[in-house]
């Protein structure tokens, strides 16, 4: 049975706009004197720097302040509500499933533990999985990756992400790397030499790679 791991954002779904759209309304709901002041950008950047898990000393006040007035909350309330699934995304993991594929949700985990589950059942994807994993750094990424390959040792892998980067630490020949393409991630020339790895533009093409796995596992 072929395993399938599915990166969510930026793979199945395209969270970038939503991501902008919700940081702009939960300052100008929660702060709205912040919007015409030259505070602004400073806001926005904090709360941005907060959500990605990058923030900085130098922000430390904005985010107290940010916390106080509930901004921070009301970014996450709004941002699944704005997550739009990529076209054939779901028919595609449907189908995989349909055809006895097992079906894992593979990805990484959003700035405070457990968000990422929160965000795939608020956006109706949760049940869409035969599994969920999450993972934090790329050291956790390729543990929970090889405690996949214990689990099916035999199986071919099909693992299909935007962010190319996550693949050149993994050597197991027998997982083929798909990078779906996306404006907002560079690629990484290295995996263009590589058997195994191939680049998508839309997550249609998956289906074609299912049909014709045995083309690419040799
Ligand atoms: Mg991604």
């Amino acid at each position: 049975m072929t395993v399938y791991l599915f990166d969510f954002d930026g793979t199945l779904v395209d969270s970038h706009e939503a991501v902008e759209k919700a940081l702009r309304l939960a300052i100008e709901r929660t702060i709205p004197a912040v919007i015409e002041s030259e505070l602004y950008d400073e806001y926005y950047r904090a709360l941005f720097l907060f959500i990605k898990g990058k923030l900085t000393y130098r922000h430390l006040g904005v985010i107290h302040e940010l916390v106080a007035q509930g901004t921070i909350h009301e970014y996450y309330r709004l941002m699944p509500t704005f997550i739009k699934d990529f076209p054939n995304a779901r028919r595609v993991v449907r189908t995989l499933r349909k055809r006895g594929r097992l079906v894992v949700s593979f990805s990484g985990e959003h700035t405070y533990p457990g968000g990422k589950v929160i965000f795939l059942k608020k956006t109706n994807w949760y049940d869409e999985f035969d599994s969920i994993v999450t993972f934090k750094g790329t050291g956790d990424m390729l543990q929970k990756f090889e405690s996949m390959r214990d689990l099916h040792p035999d199986e071919p892998i099909v693992w299909i992400d935007d962010s190319p980067s996550r693949f050149t630490y993994v050597t197991d020949d027998n997982t083929l790397l798909v990078q779906k393409a996306s404006p907002y991630k560079h690629d990484v020339a290295l995996l263009f030499e590589r058997d195994n790895f191939l680049k998508i533009r839309n997550i249609r093409e998956v289906l074609d790679i299912d049909d014709r796995l045995g083309e690419f596992m040799e």
